[in-house]
């Protein structure tokens, strides 16, 4: 089993603007997965996302985020991941009990229980006002082929995405983890061949992780027989950010007639976080603070 911590190590080829990230996350989704309490499926199709959108939080600059959105046509509804550039992922997805039966080749089939033709969204806020947003149809439905399709038509930007998750006998996660690499248009087409040829006969990265290969012996099977240096490394961990405080503003949210509802029929409210399952209570005089708040 892969012993390493959850990371992100990003690498560039050198003479060129190619640039490959490859990510160990078994302790982040295993975290995901006791804390939703997912079927293999759902823990294999959220964990794929968290790997990707955690490569993708890490290349971001301090203060900036990204969000994967997937509205699934599939069984498992939606799936919702977010990242930082600290390192910080979170994520749910909304019907984490999804069963199906695997495919012949005995994979979890994260296929069929996402959906070809479901829409993925990517939200980037880096800090500038307006987030920007980029959306595609899924044209395969397991995650990582579907984003390397964003990042090819929404940015512009020839990427190859490759993300597993290993899930044991119990449903525990024995490994996860995955890469993004980009070749930007220009990058010589010698390189590009090369890193296919490479990707080609490179087995599963959760399978490579399991074994205990790091995701700095994972760049060199990516990168054989091209030169590269490795150009950063980052921590990854499953880490929600809720607080009493957004709670109380998605409280605020709901309007003054429906506060006022709460507080006659219940007494009390109840905001709890999907992303880690805390409940927020605000009992009747905060209620009533809020209503007050509300008026002004
Ligand atoms: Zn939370």
């Amino acid at each position: 089993m892969g012993n390493y911590e959850d990371k992100v190590v990003c690498t560039i080829v050198e003479d060129t603007t190619v640039v490959v990230y490859v990510a160990s996350t078994t302790s982040l989704v295993e975290e995901a997965r006791f804390l939703h309490n997912t079927s293999p499926v759902a823990t294999a199709a959220l964990g794929r996302a968290l790997t990707l959108a955690g490569i993708m939080g890490a290349a971001l600059k301090e203060g900036q985020k990204v969000t994967l959105y997937i509205r699934c046509l599939g069984p498992l509804e939606s799936i919702l991941v977010q990242a930082n550039s600290q390192g910080e992922v979170r994520g749910y997805v909304s019907q984490p009990l999804v069963f199906i039966p695997s495919r012949e080749d005995k994979k979890l089939n994260v296929e069929e229980a996402v959906g070809k033709g479901s829409q993925l969204s990517v939200v980037k806020d880096l800090g500038l006002g307006e987030p920007y947003a980029g959306y595609i149809e899924m044209p395969r439905g397991g995650i990582a082929y579907d984003l390397a399709y964003y990042f090819a038509l929404s940015e512009q930007l020839p990427s190859a995405c490759s993300a597993g998750v290993y899930v044991g006998e119990k449903g525990e996660v024995l490994s996860a983890g995955g890469f993004i690499i980009h070749t930007p248009a220009g990058t010589p087409s010698a390189v590009v061949k090369k890193i296919e040829d490479n990707i080609s006969v490179l087995p599963p990265v959760s399978s490579l992780l399991f074994e205990g290969k790091s995701p700095e012996e994972i760049i060199q099977n990516l990168l054989a027989s091209l030169s590269y240096k490795i150009v950063g490394e980052k921590k990854l961990h499953y880490h929600c950010y809720c607080s009493r405080e957004r709670a109380r503003r998605t409280l605020i949210l709901l309007g003054k007639e429906e506060l006022e509802d709460l507080l006659a029929q219940e007494g009390r409210a109840e905001v709890s976080c999907p992303f880690c399952n805390r409940v927020y209570l605000f009992g009747d005089r905060e209620l009533k603070e809020l209503i007050e708040k509300g008026n002004k």
